[in-house]
């Protein structure tokens, strides 16, 4: 494990230690950092190096102004435990030479962890940004890392009330939690502004319609038969509907097809991995979305377009209660039946609600809303 730094040089309290270690960490980060800047705060952004693959991590940094890392941890990934181990010395290490007032981690991953039993083995305040989500799908990794991250954390900051609920409900102090929205929002309202005459690249304009797809989870692409059945529901949809389908195909998922023998349907196009903005301009141009992941399921709606959820479970039940995307199990896909079970799941169109208006999601103020409950905690 090597870890590669230049020292922090900002004197006085008010200095925050974010962990950041896979490619919807960075877009959540980038949220707070705008509403840091110039408020007094200075930030110190730890890479984790969660993803190593610099497409999937670093290179929409500049689209979103998010500074590159400050420091960056290089953990062994030769196994899981191996790899949570390296990146939690590796933010203990960070800790030490930055000496935070707090550390602020994100999400679920095994970043978010390690960032998380490194901030409570220095005694460091603990902020934990989408606490209290809950898939109820012990099978998870990302369940683990929720409910162990907010066991640990000192600040714990909630997308919405069910999140807060929940929290509540496992014995967490009121004083502990502030409901403050969602950071994704506040970044997806800013890409919103510009992806009207935005188009991502080879987007089918002519189309009569297209369904966005995004899919990379084990549950639904590690198993050649569902991953096949999955490629025949996109073939037919664009058959049936005479539209286009628009798959930017996640690097594990291109893997799988490799080994697995399975080519590209017709009529779906993979424009390889996306820049942040323009995935956030194909949720906005496309009439349907297909998406197992947990990031996009929610950008969907906020870029206007509704979604089915190729999962059993989602931590994110304000969708499904407001109609703006439905749950479908990827087991489902085994059986002939499910698949035509998803092609006409599909062909159903909805209008979704707007965003702007639902009093969900912090409406775009979640990241100044964490800025002030870390003051408000930290005095
Ligand atoms: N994303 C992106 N380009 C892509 C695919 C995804 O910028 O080609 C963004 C997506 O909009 C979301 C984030 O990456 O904000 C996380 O999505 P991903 O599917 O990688 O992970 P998950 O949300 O399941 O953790």
């Amino acid at each position: 494990m090597k870890s590669d730094s230049s020292p922090f040089t900002v004197k006085g309290s008010r200095r925050v230690l974010t962990v950041v270690g896979a490619r919807p960490q960075f877009i959540k980060s980038a949220a707070l950092t705008r509403s840091l800047k110039g408020s007094g705060w200075k930030q110190w952004l730890v890479h984790a190096g969660q993803h190593v693959d610099d497409d999937m991590g670093l290179d929409f940094l500049s689209e979103l102004h998010v500074p590159m890392p400050d420091a960056r941890i290089r953990p062994s990934q030769s196994g899981r435990s191996q790899r949570l181990s390296d990146m939690m010395l590796g933010v203990a290490e960070q800790i030490e030479s930055v000496n935070p007032s707090a550390v602020v981690v994100y999400g679920d991953t095994d970043a978010t962890l390690a960032g998380a039993l490194a901030a409570h083995h220095a005694q460091v305040p603990l902020v934990h940004v989408e606490a209290g989500l809950r898939s109820g799908d012990r099978g998870m990794p990302e369940e683990h890392n929720r409910v162990l991250t907010d066991q640990l954390s000192d600040l714990l900051c909630t997308t919405g009330p069910e999140a807060t609920r929940q929290l509540l409900k496992e014995g967490v102090s009121k004083e502990r939690i502030s409901e403050v929205g969602d950071v994704m929002l506040d970044v997806a309202l800013a890409a919103k502004l510009l992806v009207h005459g935005r188009f991502p690249p080879l987007w089918p304009k002519e189309a009569s319609q297209v369904l966005a797809v995004t899919m990379h989870r084990p549950a639904t692409v590690d198993d050649p038969s569902k991953l096949k059945s999955a490629l025949d529901v996109l073939s037919s949809w664009a058959e049936r509907t005479g539209g286009q389908v628009y798959f930017p195909i996640h690097p594990r998922t291109k893997g799988n097809m490799e080994r697995f023998g399975l080519n590209l349907p017709a009529r779906v196009i993979d424009p390889g991995p996306l820049g942040y903005i323009d995935m956030q301009a194909a949720l906005f141009h496309s009439d349907r979305v297909l998406t197992d992941s947990g990031g996009v399921q929610k950008e969907a709606w906020f870029q206007g377009t509704s979604a089915v959820i190729l999962r059993s479970t989602t931590e994110w039940r304000e969708l499904i209660k407001l109609g703006a995307s439905e749950l479908f199990d990827p087991e489902k896909l085994k059986a002939s039946e499910g698949a035509s079970e998803l092609l006409e799941r599909l062909a159903f169109d909805r209008t979704v609600p707007n965003v702007v208006g639902s009093g969900l999601f912090g409406e775009g103020q979640a990241a100044p809303r964490v800025l002030s409950a870390l003051e408000t905690f930290l005095t």
